[in-house]
């Protein structure tokens, strides 16, 4: 049976769910998670909403009615939804015991999921995890109203880059549609999700980008955030969001590689147009993600983060 069709006869049978998405949640695993919530409310079910690292300040506008655990729940849960995970480490440290012993359901579009679910429904070629839960909503006849609306469509315009990137299809499109047919209105939506900055991270990212450097004779551009620089700006992790696509941009770059000091380590994030594949660089580094967009932590310094990403980058260039 497809795994959609077996996930709907499922949740219409089963009660008591946890749903959770993957730590430092974005767009899509914070609307995927809050529009399951959403669904499954719309069906009568119990249903608790859980993800280790909570919500992210540039997403609190969206205020959700429900809370957003951040320990486990007490009583525990029979069924766990894990969302926009591509491997279960994703989900964080606290729930990996309830991942091995529940009945899980992995719903995700991540290239080299593992299938570490009890039901698996992996779909690399959706956009969005978000496209997938307003598949599930189509399935159990719940529609797209409201704030299970909203969600969807936060999920989608964040996964696809505001219907830019690759991975947007004629469904995904059509999904959207059928959430402003029913009643969102995109304009006041973006101002609400776009208005969340400050002139101090304005002018941090400023610095970043006037640090910009390009590499492999102008095909990778590369940023990077330092703690001197958050600490020197009152800025965090959190002000870095979205930066990498700004460098893609750049004529001629092929592959933005954005590193962010962390308390342990380097985050790095990729991107990159066409058919250059990040997500193999983040494998080789224990990381993760898609085609176009990935990745992961390196356990080392700075300087040695950037020439270790800028090789590996440009060998996946020359096709080595
Ligand atoms: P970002 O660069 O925005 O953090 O993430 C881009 C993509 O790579 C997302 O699909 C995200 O899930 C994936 N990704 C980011 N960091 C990691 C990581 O540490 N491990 C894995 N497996 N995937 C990651
Ligand atoms: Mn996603």
């Amino acid at each position: 049976m497809p795994p959609l069709k077996q996930i709907a006869e499922q949740i219409r049978e089963a009660d008591n769910f946890l749903v959770l998405s993957h730590v430092s949640p974005d767009g899509d695993a914070l609307g995927s998670m809050l529009a399951t919530g959403e669904l499954l409310d719309a069906l009568g079910k119990k249903v608790r909403l859980f993800n280790e690292s909570g919500v992210p300040s540039r997403f609190q506008w969206l205020a959700p009615k429900r809370e957003i655990l951040t320990e486990l729940p007490s009583e525990e849960p029979d069924n766990l939804i894990v969302l926009d995970c591509g491997s279960p480490e994703r989900a964080g440290e606290l729930i990996a015991p309830w991942l091995k012993t529940k009945n899980v359901y992995n719903i995700d579009h991540h290239l080299g999921n593992p299938m570490f679910g009890t039901v698996n429904w992996v779909e690399q070629r959706s956009s969005s995890v978000g496209e997938m839960i307003g598949m599930l909503a189509r399935k159990l006849g719940v529609p797209l109203v409201g704030l299970l609306g909203e969600y969807v469509y936060l999920a989608l315009i964040s996964d696809t880059g505001d219907f830019c990137f690759n991975n947007t299809r004629p469904e995904t499109l059509e999904m959207a549609a059928e959430i402003l047919r029913l009643g969102l209105l995109p304009g006041p939506f973006h101002e609400q999700k776009q208005s969340t900055g400050t002139l101090n991270q304005l002018q941090m990212r400023g610095t970043v980008l006037q640090q910009a450097r390009l590499h492999a004779d102008g095909r990778i551009c590369l940023i990077a955030f330092t703690r001197e620089l958050f600490d020197k700006t009152g800025t965090g992790p959190e002000d870095t969001e979205g930066l990498v696509n700004t460098v893609l941009y750049l004529n001629g770059v092929k592959v933005a590689i954005s590193l962010r000091e962390e308390k342990q380590g380097i985050k790095f994030s990729l991107r990159s147009k066409g058919s250059t594949n990040v997500q193999a660089v983040a494998a080789r580094f224990g990381g993760g993600g898609h085609r176009n967009a990935a990745g992961g932590t390196l356990l080392m310094d700075m300087e040695l983060a950037k020439s270790t990403m800028v090789q590996a980058v440009t060998e996946v260039l020359e096709g080595a």
